[in-house]
């Protein structure tokens, strides 16, 4: 028999979850523990999943030969598109709200917070870089183990072949592994869904209807901000930067999405989007092959943006306001970590926690937001592609080539 799909399990997990908290308070004690190892068992995965992420792809670029002229170009519009994209969801979220004055029974905790104490922007930025980078790593201060691999992985681009082939591979592997390894977890997340689940609604029976409504008004805040950024900015930057019609463009990308929406992995459309890029739309090979393998890997417009949201939602429902310098530091994090997150379902998820640590907020947060994660997964996978594709149809025009669009 045909296994059913993640989505599915996931569904059926949350609603065995809801029935179980509600029908059965008392016990559960039996199943809270499934949630808990799932949470621990992602906080264990996110600092060598990182490492090598960003070192495997950092020397892969530094290796590729045409890292030159239109490697910057392309490099400089992924962060601006996705600068943009964070800063959409940033607004949309202070305007909506979804998480403030939600009673979801998290304040207690919240004096022992740094984000609470508000540690100021100075001093986060001079621990960027670690005094002791054992202790950063013991302690997963995220900033300065993103710090470290980065400058690791491009000292790696500096060192004579041999080693450097070596090395090379090396990461390449351990990113391998640790994808692998990362996907082996996620299979679990349906289990892990029904005991976080049932712990939260066993906890707040009383205001059920509350943490349904909260939950709805985020999903609402994300899709919202993502519709914002794939519908109006992005077809503005085709228009201005790459003179082409965006409704052409999106036409002839239509079954490319829907792969993505289905899929919710940028990885495993990538060949769809190369297809569609270079033989509908026309974009030369030359800059197919360059921008869009790098597209999938760092330029997640849609990850940014949830990334953004879901930590501010986190932030809000814990009863905390995060001031100008750290909601700064949310939006440099959020960056960093869609640069970071590989194009695999439920990546996301796991990168949330590089700005939760960077802020002080608790990695128990991402509990919060579990349940819903995977739908949100389908539409911001959408957006990474059409952000991508939007990318090399800007990059190939201002080469000077002629598009269908
Ligand atoms: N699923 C996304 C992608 O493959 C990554 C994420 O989880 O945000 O593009």
């Amino acid at each position: 028999m045909k296994r059913l799909e993640l989505h599915w399990q996931i569904l059926i997990g949350l609603i065995l979850g809801i029935l179980y908290g509600f029908f059965f308070p008392d016990n559960v004690k039996y199943v809270d523990w499934l949630g808990e190892l799932f949470i621990r068992a992602l906080k264990m995965i996110i600092v060598p999943l990182i490492v090598a992420s960003l070192i495997s792809g950092i020397t892969n670029i530094g290796s590729s030969k045409s890292l030159g002229r239109l490697g910057l170009k392309t490099l400089g519009y992924y962060l601006m598109t996705s600068a943009l994209a964070i800063i959409t969801g940033l607004i949309l979220v202070n305007l909506i709200e979804p998480g403030v004055g939600a009673s979801l029974g998290l304040t207690e905790e919240v004096e022992e917070l740094e984000a609470a104490k508000g540690k100021s922007m100075r001093d986060t930025l001079i621990n960027i870089i670690p005094e002791n980078i054992v202790k950063a790593f013991a302690n997963t201060d995220m900033l300065s183990i993103i710090f470290f691999s980065i400058l690791f992985g491009f000292f790696i681009t500096r060192i004579n072949k041999t080693s450097r082939d070596f090395m090379i591979n090396f990461f390449n592997s351990a990113f391998e592994v640790m994808m692998k390894l990362t996907m082996f977890i996620i299979r679990f997340t349906p289990l892990g869904i029904f005991g976080i689940v049932a712990g939260v609604v066993a906890e707040e029976s009383n205001n059920l209807a509350e943490l349904a409504g909260r939950m709805g008004w985020y999903m609402l805040t994300v899709i919202g901000a993502l519709f914002i950024h794939s519908s109006i900015i992005m077809p503005v930057l085709l228009r201005t930067l790459g003179k082409s019609n965006p409704a052409k463009h999106f036409k002839y990308m239509r079954s490319v999405l829907l792969t993505a929406f289905s899929t919710s992995s940028s990885g495993a459309t990538l060949s769809f989007t190369m297809n569609a890029v270079e033989n509908d739309v026309g974009v030369s090979n030359k800059v197919t092959s360059f921008t869009l393998p790098l597209g999938a890997t760092i330029n997640m417009d849609g990850t940014a943006l949830y990334e953004c949201v879901a930590a501010m939602f986190i932030a809000q429902a814990y009863g905390i306001d995060l001031a100008f310098g750290q909601q700064i530091i949310v939006v440099a994090t959020a960056l960093l970590a869609s640069i970071g997150a590989a194009g695999i379902p439920m990546a996301g998820l796991v990168m949330i926690s590089i700005i939760l640590t960077a802020v002080g907020l608790p990695l128990e947060g991402v509990g919060l937001i579990l349940a819903v994660d995977r739908i949100l997964d389908m539409f911001r996978t959408s957006v990474n592609v059409w952000s991508d594709s939007c990318g090399a149809a800007i990059i190939g025009k201002s080469e000077g080539e002629k598009l269908n669009i």
